[in-house]
């Protein structure tokens, strides 16, 4: 064993003994030394949304092959009746377990260093998009938060999460982040309980377009850290478009999906249990 890699885990003992602490998530003892506290299994353990989805909006599908009809890509109930106002909004993983709670850890909590992380998740979302975009730059929007909420927790978890993606390469490049082109006038925070149509007329007006120029003509990345009922982010597109914006695409680090299909039983196994049943 070489000295350096002795002496890293002298250090890294003296680091545990010295600030002893635990997974946030799970209680294991962290035995890395990291800014974040949650352990590797945790991190781990936040997969990429699998099944079918559908094309624009991300939505989880019972069937894709079901859902085809005219389009040549899968498209849920609501995409195949109304057009969204974004191009197509994709996601990393389910707003669940422990992603939803390194979400918090960062919203709420204000650890920072899971935005690394967040932005590691928002880059493979990026990456996927990135062959529908055209050969410019994209403009990069974070969602913004409204003045008096950004105050309250002195950041930006959207933009936090955007700058960390594009430091990483090659999600990065051809990218331009833009915070001060879509302002916030009203805190839209409690859309719970609301009907789809009473959410639409809450958020009217809540965003506005400061500088109608950096996005005319142009394609625009909206990000935000998770696309719930889809409201905000449409409200958004659908202000950039009207100030001119080409086309807008969605990106964020989770979703929460009505029909979750993450935890349904792989066909092999189902087809395997099946044999077994009939050969017991
Ligand atoms: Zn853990
Ligand atoms: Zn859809």
């Amino acid at each position: 064993m070489s000295f350096v890699s002795l002496a890293g885990q002298a250090a890294e003992s003296l680091f545990a003994v010295l600030f002893p602490s635990d997974c946030r998530f799970c209680g294991a003892p962290l035995i890395k030394i990291s800014r974040l506290p949650v352990c590797e299994e945790c991190l781990f353990a936040m997969r990429p949304i699998v099944g079918g989805v559908c094309s624009i909006c991300g939505e989880g599908l019972v069937s894709p092959s079901a859902f085809s009809g005219e389009h040549s890509e899968p498209r849920c109930g609501l995409c195949r009746r109304l057009e969204p106002p974004f191009a197509k909004a994709a996601a990393y993983g389910s707003y669940d377990g422990g992603l939803r709670e390194l979400i918090h850890l960062l919203k709420y909590e204000q650890v920072r260093p899971a935005a690394n992380v967040l932005g590691r998740m928002l880059s493979e979302v990026i990456g996927g998009l990135k062959p529908s975009f055209g050969d410019d730059s994209v403009v990069v929007i974070p969602v913004p938060l409204h003045p008096g909420k950004l105050r309250q927790r002195g950041f930006n978890q959207a933009e936090l999460i955007a700058r960390a993606t594009l430091k990483l390469k090659p999600a990065g490049e051809q990218l331009m982040l833009n915070s001060a082109v879509l302002g916030r006038r009203r805190d839209t925070q409690s859309q719970t309980g609301l009907s789809s149509h009473q959410r639409r007329e809450n958020i009217r007006g809540a965003f506005f377009v400061t500088r109608p120029r950096d996005v005319e003509a142009r394609e625009v990345l909206l990000v935000d850290d998770v696309f719930t009922t889809g409201t905000t982010v449409s409200e958004c597109a659908r202000v950039l478009r009207r100030a001119g914006a080409a086309r807008v695409w969605v990106a964020t680090v989770a979703r929460t999906l009505k029909i979750n299909t993450q935890h349904a039983v792989p066909d092999q196994d189902e087809e395997s249990r099946l044999a077994m049943a009939a050969h017991g």
